[in-house]
């Protein structure tokens, strides 16, 4: 490993570290434990064994019953400590328990103080109890940690992932380290997925990867640099220790030499290429999400002017553009209530109805439907998404309130929140008016949330998700495995359903590795009383995968694609006919 792979894995590391830190209790938690264990410890050795008397309620009462009280404070903090301290905890706890044992055994053989037979024996199953609760921590935990790792790794070409690339960005952004943020897409790929299948087309992903890594790794820009696959044909650069705009550039251009070579694969030759947009930290901007948006924005224009400038800096022009157009065709929607709603069906793994989920839809003038992928960041950008939020909301649970009444169908309806919309102080009764006016009982109702946003803004998304599940309502964490994939951290939040992105499901059958892993997940979110959905499943070979590993529900293409809200009707009357 050279000294840039090095830096890489301790940042990594760090993160790993800071989460698997945040699940234990603070050094005071362990420090008042130990205390009170010395005391309650003490109080035993000073109170066994005693003849002494004291009056209680004028009865009088032997002092050494006491003993038995503080014994078992004291079992309790180790305990305790072995759950809640991690390594120290319990290396604590079992010296502490064992440092008592010289002192009972010559109470009892050398003393002759048989009182303390009990004692001894308690000692010794509380050494056996400690062990089998840190036993079973341990394995909990080495599971937590394969999910860490992997969660940081793309399992086709090995290199980090986009949760990776981010976790970067972030410590870069917190520590003022200037870097240039890379958004590289192949251009014409889905020609070569077409044509020549798949396999090859993977083929040619893990033979760009091993190009780019290979300058990376062996320093051969000049720049320090971090590349990973983000998505499909989607890579990052991050490239810092620049010296002008011209090393970044001059990186790119190298970057793109090792892509347009030719590669062969299987005795085919490819000549590719790709697009480049960049974004620079500090001078473009200082906030991560922006950055890597315009990075994109940037890499979009240089793919769509395709001429033979593939690599294209952000400026202020394509900001104001792109933006510009979209956050106009947003506004003027709501104005013109021209925002509606599609419904995707969810299944139980036998194939029974278990609800749906409303997709905002938004169609522009000419007709053509624009993707939520774009307009739900520019209604967050305009501060227009809980007018959004809301008109999916009231029209699907409308739609939905009167289904259920006529066809007493007992399913779900499900509606995604933005974090943005979420933080507002009325959400909460929003929802209540949605639940009364529409007639909805509460737990046919499930709110989706992404996992992103819950570690985010963990403390205030908990106290609304309290307050929500207080009410009867549902909740979805949505788009699981992209952010943190922390399960034990979850279990902090009061949901009940886990939808695993799909991103995992499309790789669960190409990768063993992939399909460990959803697995793992399943096994997990099940021990946490989660129910889990998969996303996004689009062939009988992922059905037949997640129906082995007890995947609960099923969302996906192949069972049904987002519906018109006649559809749904159809479908749902068809089953209850009333
Ligand atoms: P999401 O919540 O993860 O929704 C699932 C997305 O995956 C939907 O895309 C759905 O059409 C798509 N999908 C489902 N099954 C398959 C499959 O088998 N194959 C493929 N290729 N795709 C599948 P859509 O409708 O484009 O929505 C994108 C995202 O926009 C949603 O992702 C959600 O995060 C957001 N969104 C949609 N409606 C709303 C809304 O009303 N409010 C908010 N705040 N966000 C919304
Ligand atoms: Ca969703
Ligand atoms: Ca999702």
């Amino acid at each position: 490993m050279n000294n840039k792979d090095i830096k890489e894995t301790r940042i990594l590391e760090k993160t790993l570290d800071s989460l698997e830190i945040r699940r234990q209790a603070p050094t005071g938690v362990f420090i008042l434990l130990l205390l009170l264990y010395f005391a309650a410890a003490l109080t035993v050795s000073l109170t066994a064994g005693s003849q002494k008397e004291i009056l209680i309620n004028n009865t009088p009462v032997s002092v050494y019953i006491f003993a038995g009280i503080f014994s078992t404070i004291s079992n309790l903090c180790v305990i305790f400590m072995v759950i809640f301290c991690g390594k120290t905890g319990f290396i604590t706890s079992v010296i502490a328990i064992i440092i008592q044992i010289p002192t009972i055994l010559t109470g009892i053989f050398i003393k002759g103080n048989y009182s303390s037979i009990p004692g001894l024996f308690v000692s010794l199953l509380t050494i056996i109890a400690i062990i089998v609760i840190f036993c079973n921590k341990r394995k909990l935990e080495k599971y937590q940690l394969k999910l860490l790792e992997q969660a940081t790794t793309d399992t086709l070409t090995g290199l980090p992932n986009g949760f990776a690339c981010t976790e970067l960005l972030n410590e870069l952004i917190k520590h003022n380290k200037p870097f240039a943020a890379v958004s590289i897409d192949i251009n014409d790929f889905k020609s070569i997925n077409d044509t020549m299948g798949f396999d090859i087309g993977n083929k040619v992903l893990v033979a760009v990867a091993s190009r780019m890594k290979d300058i990376a790794d062996r320093g051969l820009s000049g720049t320090l640099d971090f590349v990973s696959r983000v998505n499909g044909d989607e890579f990052s650069l991050i490239i810092r220790d620049f010296k002008s705009d011209e090393d970044i550039e001059k990186t790119i251009k190298q970057y793109e030499a090792s892509i347009v070579d030719k590669i062969n694969i299987d005795g085919y030759d490819f000549f590719i290429n790709a697009s480049f947009g960049y974004a620079v930290f500090p001078d473009d901007s200082t906030v991560r999400d922006s950055l890597i948006s315009y990075s994109v924005t940037a890499m979009k224009e240089a793919k769509r002017i395709n001429s033979s400038e593939r690599i294209l800096r952000f400026t202020s022009e394509l900001k104001t553009e792109n933006h510009l157009a979209i956050d106009n065709k947003v506004r003027k929607a709501l104005e013109d209530d021209n925002v509606f709603f599609n419904l995707q069906p969810q299944y139980d793994i036998s194939h029974n109805l278990r609800g749906f989920e409303a997709l905002a839809r938004l169609t522009d003038i000419d007709g053509t439907v624009i993707s939520p992928g774009e307009f739900i960041p520019a209604a967050e950008r305009v501060g227009l998404i809980d007018s959004l939020d809301l008109a999916v909301y009231n029209k699907s649970a409308a739609f939905f309130g009167d289904l259920i009444r006529k066809t007493k169908a007992p399913i779900t309806l499900s509606i995604n929140v933005s974090v943005k919309h979420m933080m507002k102080s009325n959400f909460i009764e929003e929802i209540r008016g949605l639940l009364k006016n529409n007639q909805i009982p509460a737990d046919q109702l499930e709110i989706e949330i992404t996992e992103s946003i819950l570690i985010e803004s963990a403390e205030k998304a908990s106290d609304i998700l309290n307050e929500l599940k207080s009410m009867g309502i549902r909740i979805a964490i949505d788009d699981f495995g992209t952010g943190y994939s922390s399960l034990s951290y979850l279990n902090s939040f009061p949901s009940d359903t886990l939808k695993i992105d799909k991103s995992f499901i499309d790789n669960m059958n190409s990768s063993d590795s992939s399909q460990k892993y959803v697995e793992a997940i399943i096994s997990l979110a099940h021990v946490m009383d989660f129910k889990v959905v998969a996303e996004g499943v689009e062939e009988t070979g992922q059905l037949d995968t997640l129906r082995s590993i007890n995947c609960d529900y099923i969302q996906g293409f192949i069972w049904g694609r987002p519906l018109s809200k006649e559809d749904a009707e159809q479908l749902v009357v068809d089953i209850y006919p009333g």
